[in-house]
């Protein structure tokens, strides 16, 4: 019998999810799944990649499609980014019809009108970001008189992004008489806080982060700063990656470095806030559709991102909140499938490394290429050299002279780099001075 059917899922829901490649539902979707369909409250600590959608979604489209007569819309779905909704809708485009149901999309950067328009047809579900909710709310376009029920979707970043007050107005306007599920990739504090106002006797269901990161393999190479962009593109090339998703901590590293592999002659393109909505979608929806080889993305702009079977990803630098790493790596290796990231971190990345390994508990498979080998060990001596100092303050020659000592002595490990690669034919793996695992 299927999975899905087993835990209690229609016939035809479950053959939609196996179509779809699903064939087993994932730790979330088997904790959950039972649980919403007997009409309980849920808070769910779960990171996106763990098939949280399939998890709230699909019992709650068994579940109106069992209760026709309902006042629409009745389902109010919630999500911080225009990108995680978008990625929301598409999956309610996916299993909604199978139970002749149907869906809005509420977010901003797009027509307002068409919006309204879609509203009018009394679609069952809506999916929507605060902001663009209540813009609808103003305008009178949308009851909630009919919401039977709400779902949260990565909550946690709704409160960083600002959205309580929103999200307080929201629900002083759903009816009570409703079930609702809290999605958040961590526990905090504010998300109890929320979870106590929000839920009713709720199940608590977490699926362990360390384990969901389990199967992908994770490699931290030691790069000066300012030889990132080149690690990179040797990276890319000397490995065939067909694609690769790259974070960065800043908008302008991500323009910079989308700009600098754009004259290198990739197909590359950057997702930061300071694009519009449309260019927004425009660049993700081009990287799915594999147009683009390399997408350049800030945290913020990524979060939620769902791209099916990405084996690759790159930290150009290594976040300040461990979370984001997690999130970040959590892109590949998706649902099951084996994924691969990579980090880069310079000098000044090791306490945030220190911080991603004490929150996945274990240490994390650190490479210096040979290549670099001169200029950290240089750095290495000087920070032994600063802890055991018993001398704090040093006179002014000293430190200057040291300063500039891992330079010279990097140039020297460069040429040396740069000798042997020109040396070797280009483009095959030979010709690559990092050690780098196949790739498959
Ligand atoms: P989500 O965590 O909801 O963003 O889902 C991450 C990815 O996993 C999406 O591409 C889903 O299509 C996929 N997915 C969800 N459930 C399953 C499942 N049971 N088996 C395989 N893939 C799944």
């Amino acid at each position: 019998m299927n999975k899905f059917v087993e835990l209690g899922l229609s016939d035809l829901l479950a053959k939609k999810a196996h179509i779809q490649g699903w064939r087993e539902p994932t730790p979330i979707q088997q904790k959950a799944l039972p649980a919403i369909l007997q009409g309980r409250d849920l808070l769910a600590i779960a990171q996106t990649g763990s098939g949280k959608t399939g998890a709230f979604l699909l019992p709650i489209l068994d579940a109106i499609g069992k209760k026709p007569a309902l006042q629409n819309p009745a389902v109010l779905i919630l999500a911080p980014t225009r990108e995680l909704a978008l990625q929301l809708y598409q999956n309610v485009e996916i299993f909604a019809p199978s139970l002749s149901l149907s869906g809005a999309l509420l977010i901003g950067g797009v027509s307002i009108l068409r919006q309204k328009e879609k509203l009018m047809e009394r679609p069952e579900v809506v999916v929507a970001t605060p902001g663009r909710l209540l813009d609808h709310v103003r305008q009178k376009s949308i009851g909630f008189s009919g919401i039977r029920y709400l779902v949260l979707d990565e909550a946690d970043r709704m409160l960083d992004m600002g959205f309580l007050p929103d999200i307080k107005k929201i629900l002083s306007l759903c009816p009570t008489n409703r079930q609702s599920l809290l999605f958040s990739a961590t526990l905090s504090d504010e998300i109890h806080l929320l979870a106590q106002k929000l839920l009713s006797k709720p199940v608590l269901v977490e699926i362990n982060a360390n384990r969901d990161v389990a199967s992908i393999r994770q490699v931290v190479y030691r790069v000066p700063e300012s030889e990132k962009p080149r690690f990179l593109r040797d990276l890319i090339v000397d490995n065939a990656l067909e694609q690769v998703l790259v974070f960065t901590r800043q908008k302008r590293t991500a323009a910079f470095l989308a700009d600098s592999l754009k004259k290198d002659g990739f197909t590359v393109d950057a997702l930061h806030g300071d694009k519009t909505q449309a260019a927004r979608l425009k660049i993700f929806q081009s990287f799915k559709d594999r147009h683009l080889r390399v997408l350049v993305a800030t945290d913020l702009a990524s979060r939620g991102l769902d791209i099916k079977e990405l084996p690759v990803v790159v930290n150009y630098d290594l976040p300040l909140d461990p979370h984001d790493y997690i999130h970040r790596i959590g892109r590949t290796g998706r649902a099951g499938a084996e994924g691969l990231a990579y980090s880069f971190a310079s000098d000044k990345d090791s306490y945030r490394l220190s911080a991603i390994e004490k929150l996945l508990k274990k240490k994390l498979e650190v490479v210096t290429p040979e290549v670099f080998e001169d200029f950290f060990e240089t750095i290495d001596e000087k920070k032994k050299l600063k802890e055991h100092s018993a001398q704090p303050f040093k006179d002014k020659k000293t430190t200057l002279k040291s300063r500039r000592a891992p330079i010279k002595r990097f140039d020297k490990a460069h040429d040396k780099a740069k000798e042997k690669r020109d040396r070797k034919p280009s483009g095959g793996k030979d010709s690559f001075d990092y050690i780098l695992p196949e790739f498959e």
